[in-house]
C-alpha cells in the first residue's frame, strides 16, 4: 500500500466544459502547500494530472467519472480520505465545490468552513481564515472533530506551489454511493459575447455603480477594463437600473471577488458590496464625493468626477502599451 505524507491537505480540482483545470486550482493548491503536502483529487480527468503537477500536487489520485454530477467527486473524497487521513479537504468555493464539501461534510459528520480566504495551521490542525460581515471581521475557525473540509473563496489565495517534474498519479479505487444525483439531460453552448475574464476568480476587477448614469455610459466601465485587461463587475443599482446584466453584481447578493487589483466607478461602498469584494488585495475607488464609504477600504481614491478621470486612464494606459 503507497504512504502517504502525515500532512496530506487533499483538493479537489474541478475540470472547466473546454477540459481544463479551473484557474481556482493553482491557488487551491497552493493553499495546500502552505499548510500541508498538498494531494490534488482528479475526477474523470486524468489527462489533467501533469497540470495538476505543474501547479503544485505532487500526488494526483484520478477517481471514474461516475454518474451524475457531484456525487462521484464526493464518493471520490470519501475514499481518498479513507486513503489518505489528511489533515484537510480543500474545495473551491464554486458551485460544485461547495456542494461536494458540505455533502462529504455530512457523510463524514466532518466540521466544514466555508468560503475561507486563507489557511494556516497551529499545533491543533489546519485553520480557515474567513471575512465576514462584508469584510468587518475576520475570523479564525477550526473543527473540534477529525479534518476540516474547507471551501476556498476563488482568486483569494496568492501563494502558489513548486511545480513537481515527476508526480504520482495513482488510479483512486471508488465504490460508488448510489446517492442520488443531478444528471445532465442536455447541455446547450451558451453564446460567448465577451473575451474579457470571467468575473469569478478574475485577477482584475473593473466595476461601475450608479454614478455612470446609463447602459451607454457604462461603456466607459468596459473600456477600462479592455484597457486593463480586467473583468467588468456592477453594484446592485447599477444593475438594477438595467445597465448590466445581473450576472455582473459584485456583492452580498451577487459575485465574491477577491481580485490583485478592484477599480470602484461611481459605487458609494454600501455594505453589501463591500461584502463581495473587500478581500482584494488593491482597492482603487474613484467618486466625486470625497466621504463615500468606498474610500474607507480604498487604498488609493481618486475623489473627481469619473467621466473626467476615466477617459485620461485609459488615455494613459493605451499610450504605454504603445
Ligand atoms: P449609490 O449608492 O447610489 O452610489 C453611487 C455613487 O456614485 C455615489 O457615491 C456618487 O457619489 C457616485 N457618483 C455619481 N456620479 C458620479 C460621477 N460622475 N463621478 C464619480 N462618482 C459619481 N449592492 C451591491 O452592490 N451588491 C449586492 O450584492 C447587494 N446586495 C444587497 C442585498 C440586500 C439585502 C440589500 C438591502 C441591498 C443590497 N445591495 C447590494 C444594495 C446596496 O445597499 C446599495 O444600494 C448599492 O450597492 C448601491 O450601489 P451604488 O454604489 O452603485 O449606488
Amino acid at each position: 500500500m503507497a504512504e502517504y505524507a502525515k500532512d496530506a491537505v487533499l483538493v479537489l480540482l474541478e475540470a472547466t466544459p473546454a477540459g481544463e483545470l479551473t484557474k481556482s486550482a493553482a491557488g487551491l493548491i497552493g493553499a495546500a502547500s502552505q499548510v500541508g503536502t498538498p494531494i490534488a483529487v482528479l475526477v474523470g480527468a486524468e489527462k489533467l494530472a501533469h497540470d495538476a503537477a505543474a501547479l503544485g500536487a505532487g500526488t494526483v489520485l484520478v477517481a471514474p467519472a461516475g454518474e451524475g454530477l457531484t456525487v462521484p467527486a464526493v464518493d471520490a473524497l470519501a475514499a481518498a480520505v479513507e486513503l489518505v487521513d489528511p489533515d484537510a479537504v480543500l474545495t473551491a468555493h464554486s458551485i460544485e465545490g461547495r456542494e461536494a464539501a458540505g455533502r462529504l461534510a455530512a457523510r463524514r459528520r466532518s466540521g466544514l468552513c466555508v468560503d475561507a480566504v486563507g489557511v494556516s495551521r497551529d499545533d491543533e490542525g489546519v485553520i480557515a481564515h474567513h471575512s465576514v460581515y462584508g469584510g468587518s471581521y475576520d475570523v479564525d475557525a477550526s473543527v473540534t472533530w477529525g479534518a476540516p473540509i474547507i471551501t476556498v473563496r476563488q482568486g483569494s489565495i496568492e501563494a502558489r506551489a513548486d511545480a513537481v517534474a515527476d508526480p504520482v498519479i495513482e488510479t483512486l479505487e471508488v465504490a460508488p454511493s448510489g446517492r442520488k444525483a443531478a444528471t445532465v439531460g442536455a447541455v446547450a453552448e451558451a453564446a460567448v459575447s465577451s473575451s474579457r475574464p470571467e468575473l469569478r476568480g478574475a485577477a482584475k476587477v473593473v466595476s461601475g455603480g450608479r454614478g455612470l448614469g446609463s447602459e451607454e455610459k457604462f461603456a466607459l466601465v468596459e473600456q477600462l477594463a479592455d484597457a486593463l485587461g480586467a473583468a467588468v463587475g456592477a453594484s446592485r443599482a447599477a444593475v438594477d437600473a438595467g445597465y448590466v446584466p445581473a450576472s455582473f453584481q459584485v456583492g452580498q447578493t451577487g459575485v465574491s471577488v477577491s481580485p490583485q487589483l478592484y477599480i470602484a466607478l461611481g459605487i458609494s461602498g454600501a455594505i453589501q458590496h463591500k461584502a463581495g469584494m473587500q478581500t482584494a488585495k488593491t482597492i482603487v475607488a474613484i467618486n466625486k464625493d470625497g466621504d463615500a464609504p468606498i474610500f474607507d477600504i480604498a487604498d488609493f481614491g481618486v475623489v473627481g468626477d469619473l467621466f473626467t478621470v476615466v477617459p485620461q486612464l485609459v488615455a494613459a494606459l493605451e499610450a504605454k502599451r504603445k
